[in-house]
């Protein structure tokens, strides 16, 4: 396979001004970071290697699996999120019976509550595989609700040797507690696609809802900068991974907000670099006020392209 290709100071992500915003790759296997320049992966959807499965991966093929990634990004930042099974992305192996609405059912991590050994096995594979390489690998857990879960993920990551532990921002429970979440975690990653579909009732797959599932939406944007702030406050990074993070125009703003990373598809990076790289983070600040201040969307990205 092709050497990693070492990201050269200008692909990194910045204001005009020097304020680093890290841009990192979304990827569901090693072989999406062929041949692609990126700081790091902000976003390893690690159930996309099973989806097929119809016995729960054993610890040898994740760590093989995981090592893959690993060693295509080294000296990078690597965030391994925890099988997202249940709802959208049903696996084989975790088949939940007839549950009437599987978006509120057993998903993400809720998984673990019936299937722990699951949890842990790949918990210890990743770290299995970080042992090994040289990238600087993060943890993170999806559908995280409450900040006893956050503590209890942590805790199991931690007993593991994972050192660096976060969770996902993608219920408006958790988001409404960012920062007491972030006592007990190392960072947030805020999935907007979820956060978008349960904030607003709406089904993310339903593009008869799309005006709802709008991340520009004033509520959405609301939830976001809660979050934000929280980790501005205590100097702990708060990332966005989900698709919302690829509109350079709403980077713009999620920058302005505090947000220290984006993370999406890396062909969506170089216009997302680019916008920010037009714009002082006092004009980012702007833009997030402007943004928050607007009633509807198309209000709010009207202000942001004035700025
Ligand atoms: C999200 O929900 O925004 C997210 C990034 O996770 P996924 O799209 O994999 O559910
Ligand atoms: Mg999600």
């Amino acid at each position: 396979s092709a050497p990693p290709t070492a990201p050269a100071a200008e692909h990194r992500g910045q204001t005009s001004d020097g304020h680093p915003v890290a841009l990192l790759a979304n990827i569901g296997c090693a072989a999406e970071l062929t041949g692609v320049a990126v700081e790091g992966v902000g976003l390893f959807r690690t159930e996309l290697l099973f989806q097929h499965h119809i016995d729960p991966p054993t610890l040898a093929e994740q760590v093989q699996e995981y090592a893959q990634v690993f060693a295509a990004m080294p000296d990078r930042q690597v965030i391994v999120r925890t099988l997202d099974a249940g709802s959208d992305k049903p696996l084989p192996f975790l088949r939940e019976h007839d549950e009437p609405n599987p978006a509120l059912g057993i998903r993400g991590l809720r998984v673990a509550r019936r299937r722990g050994d699951i949890l842990r096995t790949q918990i210890s594979a990743i770290a299995a595989a970080a042992r090994e390489s040289r990238a600087r690998v993060a943890v993170m857990a999806p559908m995280v609700t409450t900040v006893a879960e956050a503590a209890e993920f942590t805790a199991l990551c931690r007993d593991a040797g994972l050192p660096t532990v976060g969770v996902m921002i993608e219920v408006p429970a958790a988001a409404v507690r960012a920062a007491e979440i972030l006592q007990t975690v190392d960072f947030l990653s805020v999935g907007t696609n979820d956060l978008s579909q349960y904030a607003f009732a709406a089904d993310r797959r339903s593009g008869e809802l799309a005006d709802l599932l709008d991340p520009w939406q004033p509520a959405l944007l609301s939830l976001i900068a809660l979050c934000a702030a929280a980790g501005v406050a205590v100097g702990r990074p708060v990332g966005v991974c989900g698709e919302a993070a690829a509109d350079p125009a709403f980077a713009v703003v999620l920058t302005g907000l505090g947000v220290t990373s984006l993370s999406m598809s890396p062909t969506a990076i170089p216009a997302v670099r680019a916008a920010l790289a037009a714009h002082t983070v006092e004009e980012c600040r702007a833009a997030a006020q402007q943004a928050l201040a607007a009633g509807d969307p198309a209000t709010a990205r009207a202000a942001v392209t004035r700025i």
